[in-house]
């Protein structure tokens, strides 16, 4: 059959554009669409990136795509107790992510991919024989047409409809996501740390989050467990999509933060939105014949505190090197993209794992537990225990509260 594109991209967000610019610089022809009107356009992210992981990228980050640099964590406990943390691990940005997500779109430009936007991909094509072999896609709503090509990529983010027409397992249950809300506020003073503020009565089973902007700005955001949208237990399949959930729980106990914090409760509002991440186990297959899903798409996102950019680049790049060996052998068999599956699970896997069995201990934790914690504990600690190294932290912590060995076993060596 007759191609129109060596691979199509769902999707122009980091993981897309990441994907896009790797493989056209090797000489791969690339058409990334994305049914936003503008790449990046509108926002939903409290905008808070490593540094560390994208200069492992070899990536420098133009000044113009980040609205403040980051020094540090601050990490404060129900009772209002603070950590602070700064080393390489908590430098950062907090970023201009309508900017940055183009810059990304930009260099993959500059190294040939296409790009469309406001164009949506509506159904994943076939042949006679069931492989997969394109897309039916439509500008602006307008006649929808069929563009084709061997290998199709979804780096959808949350909604990932395509990736479930290829027969990916992408429906989030409630539990495995947190809903969440943001207001970007002026004025607020701050340190150039993020703060974030724990708690069963300020963010059940999540935070509220504070990451400072240039000009005395900040985002300032909550996310709660899906499942306890309106205090209520839920735990339906559910098909997470963009848009705002105004009324629902994370906005009143976000009000509510603001409405008790000295600075903020007469602070403005500039942007106000609601969104939902995935906080779960990674999608169990990454490919098939002829299809892959990347980033948050693939459910590749921090589940302690929701970061999914520097995860979606960092598989884009993976993902990226495995198909630039099957072009050329022109072979996009499962069997051979499946190395990009292995090598993931085999390396930031692993980090996302550890991440999911933290987070799913600390929610059985009280907020008496977690005011003794963080008295028990140091920012060492607290770094340790983001790099998977439990033992430590957790002997602290029970040496003064001992019945607290039955909850936080499950961190320790031997426990799964
Ligand atoms: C409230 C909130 C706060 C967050 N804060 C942070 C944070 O501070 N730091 C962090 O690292 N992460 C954060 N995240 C997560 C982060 O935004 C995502 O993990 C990240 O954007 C994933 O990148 P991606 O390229 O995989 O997907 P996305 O950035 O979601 O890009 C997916 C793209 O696919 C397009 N698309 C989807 N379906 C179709 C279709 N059918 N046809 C055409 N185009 C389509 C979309 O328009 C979109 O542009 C936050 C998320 C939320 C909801």
């Amino acid at each position: 059959m007759k191609y129109d594109h060596d691979v199509i991209i769902i999707g122009g967000g980091p993981s897309g554009s990441t994907f896009a610019r790797a493989v056209a610089a090797e000489g791969m022809d690339v058409l990334v669409i994305d049914k936003r009107k503008e790449i990046g356009v509108p926002v939903r992210c409290g905008e808070g990136l490593g540094q560390r992981e994208v200069i492992s990228q070899g990536l420098e980050i133009p000044r113009q795509c980040y609205s403040t640099e980051i020094t540090g964590a601050k990490v404060i406990a129900p009772n209002g107790k603070s950590i602070v943390w700064k080393d390489d691990n908590t430098k950062g940005w907090v970023l201009e992510r309508k900017i940055f997500d183009k810059w990304l779109c930009e260099l993959a430009i500059e190294k040939g991919a296409k790009v469309k936007t406001y164009t949506r991909a509506l159904e994943v094509l076939k042949d006679t024989h069931g492989k997969i072999n394109g897309v039916k896609l439509s500008h602006g709503g307008r006649e929808p047409y069929d563009i084709h090509a061997p290998l199709i990529i979804s780096a959808e983010g949350m909604e990932s409809m395509m990736a479930r027409q290829m027969g990916f397992k992408t429906v989030h249950s409630l539990y495995d996501v947190d809903t969440c809300y943001q207001y970007e506020m002026k004025p607020y003073n701050h340190e150039n740390l993020i703060e974030l503020y724990f708690g069963n009565k300020i963010a059940p089973r999540g935070y509220v989050w504070i990451f400072p902007k240039c000009d005395k700005k900040a985002n300032v955001g909550i996310g709660i467990g899906g499942n306890l949208i309106n205090g209520k237990k839920g735990g339906s399949a559910y098909g997470a999509t963009e848009g705002t959930i105004d009324g629902a729980a994370p906005k009143h106990l976000l009000d509510e933060f603001i409405k008790n914090n000295e600075q903020l409760k007469d602070a403005s509002t500039l942007v106000d939105f609601g969104g939902i991440i995935s906080v779960g186990a990674p999608i169990d297959e990454f490919v098939k014949d002829n299809c892959m899903v990347i980033g948050t798409a693939a459910k590749q996102v921090d589940p302690i505190h929701g970061g999914g950019i520097a995860l979606a680049m960092e598989s884009a790049m993976l993902a990226a090197s495995i198909v630039l060996d099957a072009y050329k052998e022109k072979n996009y068999s499962k069997e051979k993209l499946f190395e990009y599956d292995k090598q993931w699970r085999a390396t930031a896997g692993k980090k996302v794992a550890k991440r999911l069995m933290l987070r799913k201990v600390m929610e059985k934790v009280s907020d008496d537990d977690l005011n003794h914690i963080f008295n028990s504990i140091t920012d060492h600690d607290l770094e340790q225990t983001m790099e998977g190294k439990f033992a430590g932290p957790v002997a602290k912590i029970i040496a003064g509260r001992p019945q607290l060995l039955g909850v936080l076993s499950a961190l320790l060596p031997g426990k799964k």
